[in-house]
C-alpha cells in the first residue's frame, strides 16, 4: 500500500489523469472477456448450423422421399414381374448411401452410421424379397414370414430416417436458442460493463480530484501560516508529491529561502542603523539622542508609580582635557576618551547607564538609585580613573556632578542640577564629586 502510494505521488498531473480510463478499461476486462466467450459461443453455434445442420437436415429429408421412390419402384417392378426394374432402384438406394456417407465424420457419424446399417440391411433384404416374389410368381414357402419382416424392416428404417431428421431439427434449435441466450447475455452485459465503467471514472476522478485539492490546500495554507504575522522565515512547505505541485512546492520553498536571506541582511542592517542612531561612534557608549530618550522614560516612570521611585544623573566632565590635545594631538585625545569610556563601562553597574554627553563630557543614568547611591558610583568611579595610567597622556582625572530625581522634576532641571554640581567640582579644584543637593 505505501509503495503504491508512492507511486502515485511520483506519476505526473497526466498520468494521474489517465489513470481514470485506465483502471476503468481494467475493471471491465473480466466483463470483456466473458462478452468475448458469448460472441465465440455464437460463432460455433452458427458454424454448427451453417457447416453441419442445414446440410444433414436436407439430406435426412430428401433421404425420407428417396425411400418412399425405392419402396415404389420395388412394388411396381413386383407388380410388374419385372426383374430388371428391381435394379432400378439401385440407383436410388446409391443415392441415400452417398447422402448418409458424406456425413460420416461429422458429430453425428455414430447415429448415420447405424441409419446406414440398417437401411444397407434392408435394401438387400427388400431387393432379394422382390426377386424371390418375381422369380417364384409371388409363391414360395417363407413368403408371409419375410413380407412381414419386410414390413417391419421398412418400418424401422423410416422411422430411423425420421428420428434423424427430428434430431437435426431439434439441434438446430438448441443451437439458435444458445445464439438466443448469448445475444441476451450480451445486451445485459452491455449495460452493467458501461454502468461498472462509468461509476469507477466517476470515482476515480472524484478521487484525484479530491486528492489536487487537499494538495493544494495544504499548500495555500501553509504559505498562509508562514506569511501571517511575523513571517516564520525558518518554516518551510511540506514537499506534497513529486508531480508538478510538488515543483510548485519546491519552486515556494526557493522563493522563501531568497526571502529569509535577504530578511536577515535587512535584521542586520536594521541592528546595524540603529546602533548608529544610538550609539555614539568612537566610544560605543549611548549618544546624546538615546539618553535624552533615557532620561525621559525615568521621568515618565517616577512620575507614573506613587511610591519613593528615583534615579540619579553623573555627569563627568575630564580635567584639563584640551592640553591633551594640544601636546599630544587629536589622536591621542581620542584614545584617551575611549579609554575613559571603558573605565566607566568597566566599573558603571549592569543597571547604569552609560552615555557620552558631547566631548569630553560624559553621563551616567543611574536607575532607582538615590543621591547616596549615585554618590557612591560617582567616587567610586572618580577613584578608578584617578588610579589608571592612560596611554600616552598617563595619569588623568575628571569631576563629577551628581543630582537625583525630585517628583515632578523635568529633564532640563534635573540637568542643570547635574552641571551646576559638575560646575562647582571644578571650581573646588577638579577631581572630586560634588552632590547638588549639597550646594548651598
Ligand atoms: P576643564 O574641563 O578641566 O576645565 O578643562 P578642559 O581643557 O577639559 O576644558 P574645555 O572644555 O575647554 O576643553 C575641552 C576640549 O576637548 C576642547 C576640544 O578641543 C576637546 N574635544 C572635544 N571633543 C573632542 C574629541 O572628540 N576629540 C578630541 N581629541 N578632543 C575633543
Ligand atoms: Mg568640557
Ligand atoms: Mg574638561
Amino acid at each position: 500500500m505505501k509503495n503504491i502510494i508512492l507511486y502515485y505521488n511520483s506519476l505526473s498531473l497526466l498520468k494521474k489523469n489517465l489513470l481514470v480510463p485506465l483502471i476503468g478499461i481494467i475493471s471491465i476486462l473480466p466483463f470483456y472477456f466473458f462478452i468475448l466467450s458469448n460472441t465465440m459461443n455464437m460463432n460455433s453455434n452458427m458454424q454448427e448450423i451453417n457447416l453441419e445442420l442445414i446440410h444433414l437436415n436436407e439430406c435426412t429429408f430428401n433421404n425420407i422421399s428417396i425411400l418412399e421412390k425405392i419402396l415404389n419402384q420395388l412394388n411396381s417392378a413386383v407388380a410388374a414381374k419385372e426383374l430388371e426394374w428391381v435394379a432400378n432402384s439401385e440407383a436410388h438406394a446409391n443415392e441415400i448411401k452417398s447422402n448418409l456417407q458424406k456425413h460420416l465424420q461429422t458429430d453425428y457419424g455414430d447415429d448415420i452410421k447405424k441409419v446406414l446399417d440398417s437401411f444397407l440391411d434392408y435394401y438387400a433384404f427388400a431387393k432379394s424379397v422382390s426377386t424371390k416374389l418375381i422369380n417364384s410368381n409371388y409363391s414360395y414357402e417363407n413368403i408371409s414370414e419375410d413380407t412381414e419382416l419386410l414390413v417391419k424392416k421398412y418400418n424401422n428404417i423410416y422411422e430411423m430416417f425420421n428420428a434423424l431428421r427430428l434430431n437435426i431439427k431439434d439441434k438446430i434449435a438448441q443451437n439458435m436458442n444458445s445464439i438466443y441466450e448469448n445475444s441476451n447475455s450480451i445486451i445485459s452485459n452491455g449495460s452493467y460493463i458501461f454502468i461498472l465503467w462509468f461509476s469507477i471514472s466517476i470515482s476515480v476522478t472524484f478521487f484525484i480530484s479530491r486528492d489536487f485539492k487537499f494538495r493544494i490546500n495544504q499548500i495555500v495554507q501553509e504559505t498562509r501560516e508562514i506569511a501571517s504575522g511575523d513571517a516564520d522565515f525558518n518554516k518551510r512547505l511540506c514537499i506534497v508529491s513529486y508531480d508538478e505541485l510538488g515543483d510548485v512546492t519546491k519552486s515556494i520553498n526557493l522563493f522563501i529561502n531568497k526571502l529569509h536571506q535577504e530578511h536577515e541582511e535587512l535584521v542586520k542592517a536594521k541592528k546595524e542603523l540603529k546602533s548608529l542612531y544610538v550609539l555614539d561612534s568612537l566610544t560605543k557608549l549611548y549618544n546624546r539622542v538615546k539618553i535624552d530618550e533615557i532620561i525621559d522614560t525615568e521621568l515618565q516612570r517616577i512620575n507614573r508609580y506613587t511610591n519613593n521611585s528615583v534615579f540619579s544623573i553623573i555627569l563627568i566632565d575630564i580635567d584639563h582635557f584640551k592640553s591633551i590635545n594640544d601636546t599630544y594631538g587629536h589622536l591621542a585625545g581620542d584614545s584617551v576618551l575611549e579609554e575613559f569610556a571603558l573605565i566607566l563601562k568597566n566599573n558603571a553597574r549592569a543597571t547604569d547607564y552609560v552615555g557620552r554627553w558631547g566631548g569630553e563630557e560624559f553621563i551616567i543614568i543611574c536607575v532607582e538609585t538615590d543621591t547616596h547611591g549615585s554618590m557612591a558610583v560617582a567616587e567610586k568611579l572618580r577613584t578608578a580613573i584617578d588610579k589608571f595610567d592612560f596611554t600616552t597622556v598617563g595619569h588623568k582625572t575628571a569631576s563629577f556632578g551628581v543630582a537625583s530625581s525630585t517628583k515632578g522634576i523635568d529633564a532640563k532641571t534635573i540637568l542643570d542640577n547635574a552641571d551646576k554640581a559638575l560646575y562647582k567640582a571644578k571650581n573646588s579644584g577638579r577631581n572630586q564629586v560634588v552632590n547638588y543637593s549639597e550646594l548651598p
